[in-house]
Formats: structure tokens, C-alpha cells, sequence
């Protein structure tokens, strides 16, 4: 497969580090499978490991709420300055 950055080189498998944020901090996982360019040495991930990295990413940050305790945000108050016409001056 031709390279999608240089449109030289051709993907070669490899395996790299991958780096992702997570909980404010760097995740870095050692020795994914992905595919690196014998050129220019991009290197492109599998999606399938994309997808499946962020589906348990997903996983581990879901926050349950309940939704009786979701308070609806407060009415704009009409009378704060962001609401009078500046015409009027
Ligand atoms: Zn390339």
C-alpha cells in the first residue's frame, strides 16, 4: 500500500508506541502493530486498534449520571447589562 503522506514509499508492518491522552495525563502503550512508511516513515495505525483503544477508553472514562440530579441551567437574567440596548445611549 502507497504511503498517504509522501505517495512514495510503500507501508512496511512495524510496531511503534502509541501515545494518547487519557485523564490528563499521556498514555503511552509500547509495540502496536502499525504500518510505517519505507520512505518518509509515516506511520499510519490500524483502525481496527483505533477504534477498539478508544472504545475502552471510552469504557473507563464514562461518568454514569443520574438524571434527577442534572439541574436545568438558570434563566439568563433580563436585567444584566449583557441584555440592555445599546441603542438607547
Ligand atoms: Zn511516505
Amino acid at each position: 500500500m502507497r504511503c498517504n503522506y509522501c505517495r512514495i514509499g510503500r507501508y512496511q508492518p512495524t510496531t511503534v508506541p502509541y501515545y494518547s491522552r487519557f485523564a490528563q495525563r499521556i498514555m503511552v502503550i509500547p509495540h502496536v502493530p502499525a504500518q510505517k512508511c519505507d520512505v518518509c516513515g509515516h506511520v499510519s495505525h490500524d483502525a481496527d486498534f483505533i477504534l477498539r483503544m478508544q472504545y475502552m477508553l471510552d469504557e473507563l472514562t464514562a461518568v454514569t449520571v443520574d438524571p434527577a440530579n442534572i439541574t436545568p441551567p438558570a434563566a439568563p437574567n433580563q436585567n444584566d447589562d449583557w441584555y440592555t440596548s445599546r441603542r438607547s445611549s
